[in-house]
C-alpha cells in the first residue's frame, strides 16, 4: 500500500485473505476515490497488474479500456455514495495485445460502521472462455441447423424431381411396354431367331423399368401422402398381403403364420406395401427349405415392437446397414429378381409412421425383420 494510503484502509485477517487469494474472481476494496486499499491475487489476470503494483493505485488507471464508460464511473460512484449496487453487470475489456475480454462486475458498498467513510467492495470476473465457448457453441448449433435446412431443402427437391420423373415416365413407359408385348406376341417364330431375341430383351428391359419407375415412384409418394392416418388392422392387412401373395406362396410351398395383430393408425396403402415387401423378400430369399415365415407384434411402452421372421438364406451383418439404401442390392439379378427399392421403401415407410426398422440375422440362419410403430396407449 502506498505511503498516503487513505484511512479507512481494511486490514485483513490472514485467513480471510487467503482465502480470498484462492479466488479465481477478483477481490478488491476501493476508497472514495477509487484507489486500491486491498486486491486479492485474481487482480493479476483480470487488471494485468501484480497485486503489490496495485496498492494504492487509483482503480481507473488499470485494466485498460474498461472504465472509459462515463455511465460506469457514476453507477460506481453511487454505490459508494448512495449504497447502490451493481449486480452481474456485463462490460467490455479491450486489451492491446490480449485482444478483447468480457469481466462481469458486482459492487457493493462497504462500510466498517455507521460512522465509518464509506468503500467500495468490488468482485471482477472474467468470463471471456465463457463467452467464447458460448459463442461457438451458438456458431457451431446455428452451422449445424443451416445445414439441416439445407439438406431438408435438397432432400425436398430430389423428391420432387424422382416424383415428376417417375409419375411422367409412366405413361410413355406403359405405351413401350405394352407395344414391345403386343410385337411379341404377334411375331413370335414369324421373324428369325435374332428378331425374337430382340424383341425379347425390348419386353424385358420395358418389364424392368416399369418396376423402377413404379418403385421410385412408391418411394417419392410415401412423404407427400400427409399425416391423414387412419386405424389399420394389422391382420386385415395381413389378409390381403398373402392374398396378393397367394400365387409366389404356392410355388415356394410357403407357410405364413401370425400371432394377434393390433390395429394401429396409419397409412392403409403403405402399411401393405411394408409387410408385403418384407414377405416377398422372405419368400424371394428363401433357403433350401420351404419358405416359413412367422409375423408377430409386441406391445412395449408406447410402441409395437413387430418382427417379420424367415428360415432364409439370411444375411450377413457387414450388409446390415446397406441393404436399407435405395437401389443397393446383395445379389446379381441373375441370381435374385430386384430392384433394390423394396427395404428402401420399408424403411422410409415406418419413419414416416414414427418408427423404426432394421434387420437380426446370419447368413444361413435366415432373417427377422424388426420394426417399431407408435401405440395408442389409452388414457389412465
Ligand atoms: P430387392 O429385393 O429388390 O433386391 P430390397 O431392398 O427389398 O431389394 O432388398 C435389398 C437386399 O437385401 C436384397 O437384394 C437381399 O440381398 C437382402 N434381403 C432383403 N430381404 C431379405 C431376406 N428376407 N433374407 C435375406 N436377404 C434379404
Amino acid at each position: 500500500m502506498s505511503d498516503d494510503a487513505p484511512a479507512g484502509a481494511v486490514q485483513m485477517g490472514l485467513g480471510a485473505a487467503e482465502v480470498l487469494d484462492g479466488l479465481r474472481e477478483a477481490v478488491l476494496i476501493l476508497n472514495g476515490k477509487f484507489d486500491i486499499l486491498f486486491a486479492n491475487r485474481a487482480l493479476s489476470n483480470v487488471l494485468r497488474v501484480a497485486v503489490d503494483e496495485a496498492a494504492g493505485r487509483s482503480l481507473f488507471s488499470l485494466g485498460g479500456s474498461v472504465w472509459n464508460d462515463p455511465k460506469l464511473r457514476r453507477d460506481l460512484s453511487r454505490v459508494i455514495v448512495e449504497g447502490w449496487e451493481l449486480n452481474d453487470l456485463e462490460v467490455e475489456q479491450d486489451l492491446e495485445q490480449k485482444g478483447k475480454r468480457y469481466l462481469v462486475l458486482n459492487a457493493r458498498r462497504l462500510m466498517a460502521s455507521a460512522e465509518s467513510v464509506p468503500m467500495l467492495l468490488l468482485a471482477i470476473q472474467d468470463v471471456t472462455e465463457q463467452r467464447l465457448a458460448n459463442a461457438e457453441r451458438v456458431r457451431v448449433q446455428s452451422e449445424l441447423e443451416k445445414l439441416a435446412t439445407e439438406l431438408a431443402r435438397s432432400n425436398q427437391d430430389l423428391e420432387r424431381f424422382a416424383y415428376v420423373a417417375s409419375h411422367d415416365l409412366q405413361e410413355p413407359l406403359r405405351m413401350v411396354a405394352s407395344y414391345t408385348q403386343l410385337l411379341a406376341r404377334r411375331y413370335a417364330g414369324q421373324l428369325d431367331a435374332r428378331a425374337d431375341k430382340y424383341i425379347a430383351y425390348a419386353v424385358d428391359g420395358a418389364t424392368r423399368m416399369q418396376e423402377l419407375v413404379n418403385g421410385l415412384l412408391a418411394y417419392s409418394r410415401v412423404s407427400r401422402q400427409g399425416e391423414d392416418f387412419v386405424p389399420v388392422a394389422c391382420e386385415q392387412v395381413l389378409e390381403s398381403v398373402l392374398r396378393n401373395l397367394e400365387h409366389a406362396c404356392r410355388k415356394t410351398g410357403a407357410v405364413v403364420t401370425h400371432d394377434a395383430l393390433p390395429t394401429i393408425r396409419g397409412n392403409p396403402t403403405q402399411l401393405t406395401q411394408l409387410l408385403q415387401n418384407l414377405i416377398s423378400n422372405a419368400l424371394k430369399f428363401r433357403g433350401s427349405e420351404p419358405p416359413r415365415v412367422h409375423v408377430s407384434a409386441r406391445a412395449a411402452a408406447d410402441q409395437w415392437l413387430f418382427s417379420v421372421r424367415d428360415n432364409g438364406i439370411g444375411i450377413d451383418p457387414q450388409y446390415f446397414q446397406r441393404i436399407f439404401v435405395i437401389f443397393q442390392r446383395l445379389h446379381t439379378r441373375e441370381q435374385y429378381s430386384g430392384t433394390g427399392i423394396g427395404l428402401a421403401l420399408c424403411k422410409k415407410i415406418v419413419e414416416h409412421h414414427g418408427g423404426r426398422l432394421w434387420v437380426e440375422s446370419a447368413p444361413g440362419s435366415g432373417s427377422t425383420f424388426l420394426f417399431t410403430l407408435p401405440r395408442e396407449v389409452p388414457e389412465a
